[in-house]
């Protein structure tokens, strides 16, 4: 069987690091088996879905280095749901009903103060064609329910049903069919739910595995009952965990939290992003991967665990430093040249391993290439102005350091930090960066001669 799996994001907000976590779940998925991977936008919501949110999720995904074989649009493709729909009313499992929310939430409230589950009763199975005349002469729209495969016949005498699978990531699965609604595929205005376009499009795309968040595991059961209805296989299904902060906060599309755009604006490297996404919550350690070939192999849906995927959003910039403080210069030339960095191969080897971020190597630069607001506090004057004098002649290489605070060792008896620390701050003005050995021959004989006028 070849894979094809999708990512069906709706286009009603920005994605993300949680959204990410299905996207290169699927697209690691079909990348281990050569598979197909299609972004399919659910936007069968007019109302709240926008193309400029479609264009940016294509735009995350892009950056995160997912680049989709195909991609689809659910407004393009009623008429497809439209068949569908026909074939199940034709067969008598899509039926109309004409409660308002108003009633069924009143009759949800009654069965539970009954102490029955809130299932829908499938009144609207019982109306004659009068009954429903005359909600029609009322002004009233139906939305239409498919009937579930949960009785011997007669669809007012349930019985448990149960529907099982065996999931990718949380193994055997079953969902019982009788203690669920008959969901609603179609509104009142005409328009589809995003239960029967799915499943429409899972067939017609050929997507031989649906990998997406637990927070549909009971859609599945439905799903697998519509396939039938409509005498398609149903696909694998793959059911992992959320991603949620340490304090159990789950994300939220709409309150643009931890978005793929704003850790992409923080400057954030996207593996550093797709390493957290994809490795938090499994057993495999959470660490850096270096690009998505490698995120593949530490990969595995069955090492999902179970319970929610708990990060600590900081956590992102420590996998960002680690990654960064190994990156090739070849990774990074061009952003350097962009930031207007032209020190080469031996400034970022100097530099990285300081750098949380590629554009924290500005700093750096700003240190080599001066100007510098040197700091030279009073009693370190005359260490400075040994300093001076005791530069050695000749290029400044990478032995220059040593033979300097040798040398000034002897000369002044300081040691240690009381004589590194001095001559960092005058040379960078911080107390913290790069090893000066390594520093010096970039900064040049002459500015370092010019840091350390009086
Ligand atoms: N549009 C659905 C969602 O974002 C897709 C679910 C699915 O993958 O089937 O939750």
């Amino acid at each position: 069987m070849t894979t094809t799996v999708r990512f069906a994001p709706s286009p009603t907000g920005h994605i993300h690091i949680g959204n990410s976590r299905t996207a290169l779940f699927n697209w690691l998925y079909a990348k281990k088996s050569g598979g197909t991977f299609i972004l399919r936008f659910d936007d069968t919501d007019t109302e709240r879905s926008r193309a400029e949110f479609a264009d940016a999720i294509a735009t995350d995904l892009q950056w995160l280095g997912i680049n989709p074989d195909r991609i689809e649009r659910q407004s393009a493709r009623v008429e497809s749901y439209d068949l569908a729909a026909e074939k199940l009313k034709a067969a008598g499992l899509l039926y109309p009903c004409y409660e308002t929310p108003e009633e069924l939430d009143r009759r949800r409230s009654r069965a539970r103060a009954l102490g029955r589950p809130p299932v829908y009763d499938r009144a609207g199975l019982k109306l004659t064609n009068d009954e429903r005349a005359a909600f029609e002469a009322e002004g009233r729209r139906p939305h239409w329910r498919f009937v579930l495969p949960n009785h011997d016949g007669d669809p007012f005498v349930t019985r448990r049903t149960e529907v099982s699978w065996e999931d990718l990531c949380r193994g055997a699965q079953s969902v019982d069919l009788a203690s669920l609604s008959d969901p609603v595929l179609i509104r009142e205005d005409g328009t589809y739910l995003y239960t029967l376009p799915s499943i429409v499009d899972d067939i017609d795309m050929g997507v031989s595995h649906v990998i997406r968040g637990e927070d549909h595991v009971a859609n599945t059961g439905v799903q697998i009952a519509i396939f039938e209805a409509l005498e398609a296989k149903a696909p694998v299904f793959g059911h992992h965990n959320l991603l949620t902060t340490r304090d159990g906060e789950g994300l939220s599309k709409r309150k643009g939290a931890l978005s793929i755009g704003s850790l992409r604006d923080a400057g954030l490297e996207p593996m550093s992003v797709a390493s957290l996404a994809v490795l938090t919550g499994t057993s495999h350690a959470v660490e850096p991967m270096a690009d998505l070939e490698a995120l593949a192999e530490a990969f595995d849906l069955a090492s999902v665990s179970r319970s929610s995927a708990k990060f600590d959003p900081e956590e992102v910039n420590g996998l960002n430093a680690r990654l960064v403080h190994d990156m090739p210069y070849t990774a990074v030339s061009g952003r350097l040249t962009r930031l207007g960095i032209v020190g080469g191969e031996a400034f970022w080897l100097a530099v990285r391993g300081n750098c949380g971020k590629v554009a924290d190597a500005q700093v750096y630069w700003q240190i080599v290439t001066g100007p510098v607001e040197g700091i030279v506090g009073d009693d370190d004057q005359d260490l400075i102005a040994a300093a001076r004098e005791a530069l050695p002649d000749g290029d400044i290489t990478e032995e220059t350091w040593s033979a300097w605070t040798g040398d000034l060792k002897a000369r002044t008896g300081r040691k240690g930090k009381a004589l590194f620390m001095p001559l960092r701050k005058a040379l960078t003005g911080l107390e913290h960066g790069p090893d000066m050995k390594v520093l010096l021959p970039l900064i040049g004989r002459q500015s370092v001669l010019q840091r350390l006028q009086p």
